[in-house]
């Protein structure tokens, strides 16, 4: 008897592309976490080089932010490729999708996650245009929550609770970034994501796919979703 497939692949490789050097704790922090344990490579690779986000002249922000890149990288469990675009000045012209193309066609992931089209910020708005440009039939795309959640509807849940305290400790890496403020929002939309789930008391990352020949599935390449909440008989209504 030929036996079944696999419901989970046990070893794959992620590239999450984001515009600047925190986004990828903020945004996917459990979820890159959950995608280690499961034995997938994630590779990071981050677009700008940060050096507009704070108050430090620009050169000595972008070489600090390497380092705080590094060790959120390094907490995650994943590499890191810094493609070092100019902070705020993402266009998804050609020349950007050149260079996404021949980053992505040397890492050859099975996955590809970046921002979602509608983000608040233009350079993660510009980016998922790229990305998905740049990627084209090669390989698959997969955009993750945007702040705060506004205007986006999940297609897949991840279950993060697990690594809620991991992912804060990446978050806080990025020490010039203020990142208290980012880990409290982050907490706060995981919870509400994973409360979407039934499950208030636990966290979650949200996710979306829409589906594009010839990848029309791929949840062999998620981490688990929350668990379902058993259904109680509740008597005649
Ligand atoms: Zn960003």
């Amino acid at each position: 008897m030929t036996p079944l497939p696999a419901t989970t692949r046990s070893l794959f490789h992620v590239a999450v592309v984001m515009a600047h050097p925190d986004d990828a704790e903020i945004y996917l922090g459990g979820t890159i976490l959950a995608w280690h344990q499961m034995g997938a490579r994630v590779h990071i690779v981050i677009a700008t080089d940060g050096a507009k986000g704070g108050q430090l002249p620009p050169a000595d922000l972008a070489r600090r932010r390497v380092d705080e890149a590094r060790a959120g990288a390094d907490i995650l469990g994943a590499s890191l490729t810094l493609a070092g675009h100019g902070d705020g000045g993402l266009s998804s012209d050609m020349d950007l999708v050149a260079h996404l193309r021949s980053i992505l066609i040397n890492l050859a992931p099975d996955l590809v996650v970046t921002h979602a089209g509608n983000d608040y910020h233009a350079d993660h708005r510009a980016l998922a245009t790229a990305v998905r440009a740049a990627a084209s039939f090669s390989m698959p795309v997969i955009v993750c929550d945007t702040m705060m959640g506004t205007g986006f509807e999940p297609t897949h849940y991840i279950d993060t609770s697990f690594f809620a305290d991991t992912k804060s400790a990446a978050i806080r890496c990025h020490v010039s970034q203020d990142p208290e403020r980012f880990v409290a929002s982050a907490t706060l939309l995981s919870r509400f994501r994973s409360a979407q789930c039934g499950q208030p008391e636990g966290h979650a990352e949200a996710l979306r796919f829409d589906p594009a020949y010839p990848f029309a599935d791929i949840r062999n390449l998620l981490p688990p979703a929350p668990g379902l909440k058993p259904v109680r008989a509740r008597g005649p209504a």
